[in-house]
C-alpha cells in the first residue's frame, strides 16, 4: 500500500468495504443487545458500540458516531455499577440501536479531499556539477576528489562554453572561477547572465584566487553561495556542497499504528502516507514487540481500547524499554473522560487526539511531533564531529540488524574502519587537522553509502559501516572502493601543504546464530589482521574462526 500513486481511490475503497461490513456489524450489535439481559454480552455490545463511535465518522457515518457513542456510554455506565441496563436504559438502547440501522444507510459521500500538504517523496539523487575553470590540470584536480565523494563532475574550460550548453535538469550545483582570459570578473558575469535568462535554479559555489572585496562583492551579486579562495580545500567544498545540495532526503517519518479495527487502522495509514510518512499497523497488540524492533517509528499512534490490553498498558510496556523511552506515544481515542485520559497519559503517553479526527488535524498533530522527535534523537544519537551515528546508536543498530537478520535468515556484513597511524596526522599537523581528516570520511562514507547503510563513528578514529542485504564478496568490493577514494582525498594541512591518508578494514559477514558481539568481534579481528599486514588494505574475517578451527583464520585481499 506504501507506494500507492492514488491516495484518494485507496480511501474510496476503504470507505467501499466499510459500508459492505455495516449490516453485519450491526446484526451483531442487535444480538447481543438481546441477550444483554443476562450481562454476558453487554461487554460484547459496549466493544461493538465503541467500535463503530470509533469509526463511523471517518468513513462517512458521523450520525453513526453520534449514536454508537452514546451506545457506548449508556452500556458502560452499566458496567461499572455491575448492573443489567434498566428498563429505561434498555428503550433508550433500542431507539439508538434503531437510529443506527437508519443511519447506516446514510452515508455522507465527501466531497473531493482537500489538497493535503506536498509528498515529500524522496528526491532523485542529485550528485552532477559543472565545474568551470580554465586552468585544465586544476579542473583535472577537482574533479577526480569531487568523484571520490561520488558527485559527478562536468568540465567546462571558458564561461562561454557553459552559456553555449542547456542545463542539464539534473544539475545540483555549479563551481565557478571568477577570473578568465575574457575578463577578470568573467566568472560572476556569465552566471548573470544564465540568471537573468533563467536558465539557472542551483546554487553556485565561487572559488578563486582572488580574495579582494571587488571579486567577492561580484561574486555576491551574482548570488553566489558561497566563496572559496584557491587552493580549494576539499573537505570544506564538499562540506559547502552537501549543505546546498539535498540530494540526500531525509529519511521519510515512521508511524506505527495501533489499532484493534483494521479498517480504520489503514484510513490513518494511507492519510499519513499522503505525505509520504511511512507506516505500519498493528492489530493485534501482542504482536507490538516484533513491530517495534522491525519497524522502529518515529512516534506511535495508540487506540485506547483493544482486546487483550489497553493502549495504556502497551504504552507502559513500551516505556520499559529503553530504546523507546522517548518516543512519542499518542493516543487517539474516542475516550473524552478527562479522568480516563488523565490516567492514560500517566503511563507515559504525550497526547490525547480524539476519534474521529480530520485528515489534515491528524496529519498537522502527528508531524509536529515526529519533527521534534528527530531533532532530539539526532541530539541524543549523533557524533558531535561528524554528524553520524555515535558509539551507542550504533551499538543499537548493529543489534537490531542482527536481530532482523536472525529472523528473515538473511544476510548482511559488518565493517569496522581505522585510520592508519593517524596519531601521526595529529602529531605532524595537530589536532584540528587531524579533526578534519575525520570529517572528510565521515562525508566520503556518507556520500558514497546507500541511504539503508549504517554509519557510525565508535571510537576516536575508528568507524563502523553495517551493510543490511550485502554479502562478503559485495562488501570486500565496495569497501576496498572506498578506502582507494579515501586515499586519493587530498587532504590539506595550510595553505601550501597537502598530504594523503588510509585506512585498514575488517569486514565479518553476519553468520546465522551471531550475537551482535560476534559478529563485531570478527570484524575487530579482521582489522587487526589487516593493520598487521600492513595496513591500507581490506581483509574478511574467516567465520570458521568463531567456531574455533584456527586454521588460516582470516583472508587477506
Ligand atoms: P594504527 O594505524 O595502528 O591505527 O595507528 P594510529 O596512530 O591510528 O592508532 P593509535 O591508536 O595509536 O592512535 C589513535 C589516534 O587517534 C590517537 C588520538 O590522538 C587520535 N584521535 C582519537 N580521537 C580523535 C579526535 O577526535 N580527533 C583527532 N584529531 N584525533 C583523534
Ligand atoms: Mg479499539
Ligand atoms: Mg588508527
Amino acid at each position: 500500500m506504501k507506494d500507492s500513486p492514488d491516495i484518494a481511490e485507496q480511501l474510496r475503497l476503504l470507505r467501499e468495504n466499510y459500508a459492505q461490513q455495516l449490516p453485519a456489524k450491526l446484526a451483531q450489535m442487535e444480538d447481543a443487545f438481546r441477550q444483554c439481559d443476562n450481562m454476558v454480552e453487554l461487554p460484547n455490545l459496549r466493544h461493538l458500540a465503541h467500535s463503530l463511535a470509533g469509526s463511523g465518522a471517518t468513513f462517512g457515518y458521523p450520525a453513526l458516531s453520534v449514536a454508537a457513542r452514546q451506545l457506548e456510554t449508556l452500556v458502560d455506565s452499566a458496567l461499572c455499577d455491575g448492573r443489567p441496563l434498566t428498563p429505561k436504559e434498555s428503550d433508550t438502547a433500542a431507539r439508538l440501536i434503531k437510529t443506527l440501522g437508519r443511519e447506516a444507510h446514510n452515508p455522507i459521500v465527501p466531497a473531493p479531499a482537500p489538497a493535503l500538504p506536498a509528498s515529500n517523496l524522496p528526491e532523485t539523487e542529485r550528485k552532477l556539477i559543472y565545474l568551470v575553470e580554465d586552468d585544465a590540470s586544476l579542473a583535472t584536480d577537482l574533479m577526480l576528489q569531487l568523484g571520490h565523494f561520488g558527485y559527478i563532475v562536468k568540465s567546462f574550460e571558458t564561461p562561454k562554453q557553459l552559456l553555449e550548453t542547456p542545463v542539464d535538469p539534473t544539475l545540483a550545483a555549479v563551481l565557478m572561477d571568477i577570473v578568465f582570459p575574457q575578463g577578470d570578473l568573467a566568472g560572476p558575469e556569465a552566471i548573470i547572465q544564465l540568471a537573468v535568462a533563467k536558465q539557472l535554479r542551483t546554487p553556485v559555489i565561487f572559488f578563486s584566487s582572488r580574495n579582494d572585496l571587488t571579486a567577492r562583492l561580484a561574486a555576491a551579486r551574482a548570488g553566489g553561495a558561497a566563496y572559496l579562495v584557491k587552493p580549494v580545500d576539499v573537505g570544506e567544498l564538499i562540506s559547502r556542497l552537501d549543505s546546498l545540495v539535498t540530494d540526500l532526503p531525509p529519511e521519510p517519518y515512521r508511524v506505527l499504528i495501533v489499532d484493534d479495527n483494521s479498517p480504520l487502522a489503514s484510513h490513518n495509514a494511507v492519510t499519513l502516507q499522503s505525505v509520504g510518512i511511512s507506516t505500519d499497523i498493528v492489530t493485534d497488540p501482542m504482536t507490538i514487540l516484533a513491530h517495534l524492533d522491525d519497524f522502529k517509528p518515529d512516534l506511535v499512534l495508540m487506540d485506547m481500547y483493544m482486546p487483550g490490553c489497553t493502549g495504556a498498558e502497551l504504552a507502559a510496556v513500551i516505556r520499559q524499554l529503553e530504546n523507546y523511552v522517548l518516543v512519542p506515544i499518542v493516543y487517539l481515542s474516542t475516550e473524552t473522560d478527562t479522568d480516563r485520559r488523565l490516567i492514560a497519559m500517566q503511563l507515559g503517553a504525550d497526547d490525547f487526539l480524539t476519534k474521529p479526527i480530520t485528515p489534515e488535524h491528524l496529519i498537522s498533530a502527528v508531524s509536529t511531533r515526529l519533527r521534534r522527535y528527530r531533532v532530539l534523537r539526532s541530539h541524543i544519537e549523533q557524533d558531535s564531529l561528524t554528524g553520524l551515528l555515535n558509539h551507542a546508536a550504533t551499538k543499537d543498530r548493529l543489534t537490531t540488524e542482527t536481530a532482523r537478520a536472525a529472523r528473515q535468515q538473511g544476510v548482511f556484513c559488518l565493517a569496522v574502519l581505522d585510520l592508519d597511524h593517524f596519531k601521526n596526522v595529529n602529531d605532524t599537523y595537530g589536532h584540528l587537522i587531524g579533526d578534519s581528516v575525520l570529517k572528510n570520511l565521515a562525508e566520503l562514507l556518507k556520500r558514497r553509502l546507500r541511504r539503508t547503510d549504517i554509519v557510525g563513528r565508535i571510537g576516536g578514529e575508528e568507524f563502523v559501516v553495517i551493510l543490511p542485504d550485502t554479502d562478503a564478496k559485495q562488501a570486500i568490493q565496495l569497501l576496498n572502493e572506498l578506502r582507494e577514494a579515501f586515499s586519493l582525498v587530498r587532504q590539506r594541512a595550510s595553505r601550501d601543504l597537502t598530504f594523503t591518508t588510509t585506512f585498514s578494514c575488517g569486514i565479518a559477514e553476519y553468520q546465522l546464530g551471531a550475537n551482535a558481539n560476534d559478529t563485531h568481534l570478527l570484524a575487530d579481528q579482521a582489522l587487526y589482521q589487516a593493520k598487521q599486514a600492513g595496513r591500507n588494505r581490506v581483509i574478511l574475517a574467516n567465520s570458521d574462526e568463531r567456531k574455533g578451527d584456527g586454521s588460516g583464520a582470516f583472508h587477506a585481499l
